[in-house]
C-alpha cells in the first residue's frame, strides 16, 4: 500500500546541482575513479579534520578493508555493538575473526564502555564503535580503554558525519573511521563510503586493497617508454568509488551543514509535539556533544499501552513510513548459530530491540508533515490531540 500521499521514512535531498554535476562527469568521458574522487576525498578529510580519506564503494568496504589493513584475521576478536546494521559485524566474519557483542547504554543505545571492558581478552584486536543514530559514543572512555589495552579503535560513523565530541569531529579518535553514503544516509551518493585516518600507511594499504591489491606507486608511474605498468602485491578487492558517485558526493558535502540544521529543527518539533505522551520518549542526548541527528528514534515503553510493532503497523496504515534501528544482531539466526547467542545475553540491547521506532527525519519534511506524524503517534497510544496553540 503506497498511496501518493504516503510519507516515506526517508527522502534524499537532491536538486539541479546534482543533475548538473552528473552531466558534467558524463560529458568529461571519465566515469571511474579520477579527479572527482580525489577532490571528494580531500574535501571530506578537511571537513572531518583528518589527514587522509579513501573513497570506496560502501561503508561496509571501508570497515572490511580497515580490519584487513590492520592485519585482523583468524584467532582475533573484535568487539562491537549488537544495535547496528549487519555490516558492522559481518565484516569481522569476512576477515575470519570472531565478533564479540557487548551491551549498550540504556539512554543512547551506544556501546557501553564497561560492557566492552568486561569482554576484553588477550585476543581482542579491535573495537568497532558505532555512533548510533548520530549520537557520539563515549569517546573519552573508549580512548582511555584503548590506551590501557592497545586494541585498534575503529569508528563506524555511518550515522554521524556531523557529530562532535568535546568540540572535535568524530572520526578522528581512533585508528580509522568509516562513513556511508547509502541512499538513506545524511550525505548520499546512491551507494558509497569513505575511510578516514591520520595514518598514511593505513590509507595507502586500504586504497591498494580496494583496487585488487595493486601497487599504487607503480600504478601511477610511467616507464621510460611511456607505457603504464603495475605490480600486483596481494589478492585484494574491488571497492573503489566512481567519479559519478564522487560528483554527487561533492555537491552533497556542500549541503551537509544546512541539512544538519534542518534535521535539528525537526527534532525540536518532534520533541515538543511528543513531550507529554506517556510511554513514548526519544533516546537520551548527552549535554555537550554535537548530535548528528541522523535518526529520530523513540522508545515505545510498555506503559504506552501498545507495543512497538502495533504502533508501526498503525502508522503504516495511516500512510507513515517508519524504521527499526536495529533488531539486536546477536539474536539473528546467523549469529545465534555462529556464537550461540541467546535471549538474556545482552538485556539492554534486547529490551531496546523491541521498543525502538525511527520516525521520518530529513530536511524536506514540512512542519505539517511532522505534525501529522506526531498526531498519528499520539492517536495510536491514546494520547489526547496536541492543542492547536502548541503546533509548530
Ligand atoms: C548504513 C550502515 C552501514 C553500511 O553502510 P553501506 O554504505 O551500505 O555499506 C554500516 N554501519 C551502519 C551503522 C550503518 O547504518
Amino acid at each position: 500500500m503506497a498511496p501518493t500521499d504516503y510519507l516515506w521514512f526517508h527522502q534524499p535531498t537532491l536538486g539541479p546541482e546534482e543533475e548538473q554535476a552528473l552531466a558534467e562527469v558524463l560529458r568529461s568521458g571519465w566515469l571511474t575513479t579520477g579527479p572527482r574522487a580525489q577532490a571528494f576525498e580531500e574535501r571530506f578529510a578537511a571537513y572531518v579534520g583528518a589527514r587522509r580519506a579513501v573513497s570506496l564503494s560502501s561503508c561496509t568496504a571501508a570497515l572490511h578493508l580497515a580490519l584487513r589493513a590492520l592485519g585482523i584475521g583468524p584467532g582475533d576478536e573484535v568487539i562491537t555493538t549488537p544495535i547496528t546494521w549487519a555490516a558492522t559485524a559481518n565484516v569481522i566474519v569476512h576477515c575470519g575473526a570472531t565478533p564479540v557483542f557487548a551491551d549498550v547504554e540504556p539512554d543512547t543505545l551506544n556501546l557501553a564502555p564497561a560492557a566492552v571492558e568486561a569482554r576484553l581478552t588477550p585476543r581482542t584486536r579491535a573495537v568497532i564503535l558505532v555512533h548510533f543514530a548520530g549520537h557520539p559514543g563515549d569517546l573519552d572512555a573508549f580512548r582511555s580503554l584503548q590506551a590501557r589495552h592497545g586494541f585498534a579503535l575503529i569508528e563506524d560513523a555511518a550515522h554521524a558525519i556531523e557529530a562532535e565530541w568535546g568540540g572535535r569531529r568524530v572520526g578522528t579518535f581512533g585508528a580509522a573511521a568509516a562513513y556511508s553514503f547509502y541512499a538513506t544516509k545524511s550525505l548520499t551518493t546512491g551507494e558509497g563510503g569513505m575511510l578516514v585516518t591520520d595514518d598514511g600507511a593505513l590509507a595507502d594499504r586500504v586504497r591498494s586493497l580496494s583496487q585488487h591489491g595493486l601497487s599504487l606507486g607503480t600504478w601511477t608511474r610511467y616507464r621510460a617508454d611511456g607505457v603504464q605498468h603495475y605490480a600486483l602485491l596481494e589478492a585484494g578487492y574491488k571497492a573503489n568509488m566512481s567519479d559519478l558517485q564522487a560528483a554527487l558526493g561533492l555537491v552533497q558535502l556542500g549541503r551537509l551543514e544546512a541539512g544538519w540544521a534542518a534535521r535539528r529543527e525537526r527534532v525540536g518539533w518532534y520533541d515538543a509535539l511528543l513531550a507529554d505522551v506517556g510511554g513514548i520518549r526519544p533516546l537520551g542526548r548527552r549535554p555537550g556533544v554535537r548530535h548528528a541527528h541522523h535518526l529520530y528514534v523513540i522508545l515505545v515503553d510498555p506503559g504506552a499501552g501498545r507495543d512497538r510493532d502495533a504502533v508501526r503497523v498503525t502508522l503504516h496504515a495511516a500512510g507513515i513510513g517508519t524504521g527499526i534501528h536495529f533488531p539486536p544482531l546477536h539474536l539473528e539466526p546467523f549469529y545465534r548459530g555462529l556464537l550461540g547467542g541467546r535471549e538474556g545475553d545482552l538485556p539492554v540491547a534486547e529490551a531496546a530491540g523491541t521498543r525502538v521506532l525511527s520516525l521520518p527525519l530529513y530536511p524536506g519534511l514540512t512542519a505539517e508533515q511532522v505534525g501529522r506524524v506526531a498526531d498519528a503517534v499520539r492517536t495510536v497510544v491514546g494520547a489526547p490531540p496536541m492543542p492547536v496553540t502548541r503546533r509548530t
